[in-house]
């Protein structure tokens, strides 16, 4: 990788601000071309930035030369005034320096795993960290970047590369040896076992952080009529910023995203499941409907003037208490999603019902299917080398755990999952 490369690493002008990215050898020789100098590394500096005899920008430059650099490589941050028209002319002028063209998304971080700056675990959770929107969000990204999994995982590698080295100075007895042997053999098959019940408890966990990254499901279901997409947008009003309608739907959003006091969760209205003929609308539809049918929480709306509830949700609602004032069971949360009394009560409850699931301050570090996968690929690894019946397979074995534990932090067998992971990334990440 010769080549340099530079993006805009901020959000799209105007803005107050714009950072433009040039990664790569030719990076500092651009700055001397604009700048007309290289100023001192690590700090940033007032500089005029020219191109072709002409005023550009009057920008804070950074210089960070590689490999201590986000990127692995010399790198250097432009931070200009955000104005559409500075921020074209300098991209320009940057792109148009030898050796340099415009970045593909993710490709920064692709240069830092390639050059051993980050692993595979932390580009993930930089990955996170940019879409993160609620504070359990956040926090577990950070872990990730920091590289909590990626160590971990290593700590298992080791594990098991050290069983293998003892399994493998068992190969090597003679036969009036086999006591000690033996003996070894036993050794190893207690900590197999301990090594088993420790990840199948790590394993188990990681339902657990999926569910912080992706955000708890809860399906509003009842009759036409209670009330159900009203209660759904009355609980999103306090989120306006991050209410998104899920493009297709016309009547009703049928997921909105709600943040429970730090963690994630998702509104699906089932009322918005409706039939269509719309082929593309109908391929979320289905989704939607399959997402609340394992939804992690069904609430059971009725309405005041009619106090039934069909099916059995877990939390039911009696809506529209404002038109009338019926009894209500004590597990009834009665509500009006026109006046908003008894939201703030719903509000609290799912709240607690959210932390109580999965406790946002204890770590959870398997996040995401392709760690759960390594993991479980892992476990049944050393599952096999507990039962093998002879060294040589055992040996076997664990050199398939290891191999899975590698993958966690990509240090072996990731080149498929790599577009996959780094398609995630914008454009100057
Ligand atoms: P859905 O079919 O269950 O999704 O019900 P909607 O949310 O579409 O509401 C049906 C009708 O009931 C609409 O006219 C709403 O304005 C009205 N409605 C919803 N919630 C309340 C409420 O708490 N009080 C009153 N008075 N009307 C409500
Ligand atoms: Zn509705």
């Amino acid at each position: 990788m010769t080549d340099t490369i530079a993006a805009l690493a901020s959000g799209r002008p105007p803005a107050a601000l714009a950072i433009i990215r040039i990664s790569g050898p030719a990076a500092f020789a651009v700055v001397q071309q604009l700048a007309g100098r290289v100023p001192p590394p690590r700090r940033l500096s007032l500089c005029r930035l020219h191109h072709d005899g002409q005023l550009l920008d009057e920008a804070l430059v950074a210089v960070f030369p590689g490999p201590a650099s986000a990127s692995g490589e010399d790198l250097a941050e432009l931070h200009l005034h955000g104005g559409p028209a500075v921020v074209a002319g300098v991209l320009d002028a940057v792109t148009a320096q030898p050796g340099v063209r415009l970045a593909e998304p993710g490709e920064y971080t692709r240069r830092a795993f390639a050059s051993g700056r980050m692993d595979l675990t932390q580009v993930e959770g930089l990955a996170d960290l940019v879409s993160a929107e609620t504070a359990s969000q956040r926090d577990q990204a950070l872990a990730l970047a920091g590289g909590a999994l990626g160590r971990l995982a290593d700590q298992w590698r080791d594990r098991c590369l050290n069983v293998l080295a003892e399994a493998e100075a068992g190969l090597d007895f003679a036969e009036d040896e086999a006591d000690v042997a033996e003996r070894l053999d036993e050794a190893a098959r207690d900590q197999l076992a301990d090594m088993a019940d420790e990840l199948a408890a790590l394993i188990a966990d990681s339902a657990r952080a999926m569910r912080i990254r992706d955000g708890l499901t809860i399906a509003v279901t009842g009759p036409p009529n209670v009330g159900k997409s009203s209660l759904v947008n009355a609980l999103a009003m306090r989120d306006v910023a991050i209410v998104t309608a899920i493009p297709g739907t016309t009547r009703d959003a049928i997921e909105v995203p709600i943040d429970l006091n730090g963690v994630a969760a998702v509104l699906i209205d089932t009322a918005g499941l409706r039939d269509t003929d719309d082929p593309v609308e109908a391929i979320g539809i289905a989704r939607a409907r399959a997402r609340a049918a394992s939804a992690d929480l069904v609430i059971s709306v009725a309405s005041a003037e009619a106090p039934q509830w069909t099916g059995d949700g877990a939390l039911r609602l009696l809506n529209k208490c404002d038109l009338a004032a019926p009894d209500v069971p004590p597990d009834v949360l009665a509500v009006s999603a026109t006046t908003g009394a008894g939201l703030p009560a719903l509000r609290d409850w799912l709240s607690h019902w959210a932390h109580n699931l999965i406790r946002p301050g204890e770590p959870a570090l398997l996040s995401h299917a392709r760690h759960r996968a390594a993991f479980a690929d892992a476990e049944s690894a050393l599952g096999d080398a507990a039962m093998a019946s002879e060294p040589v397979l055992r040996a076997e074995a664990l050199r398939a755990a290891a191999h899975a534990f590698g993958r966690i932090a990509g240090r072996v067998g990731v080149d498929d999952v790599l577009d996959r992971i780094f398609s995630r990334f914008c454009v100057g990440k």
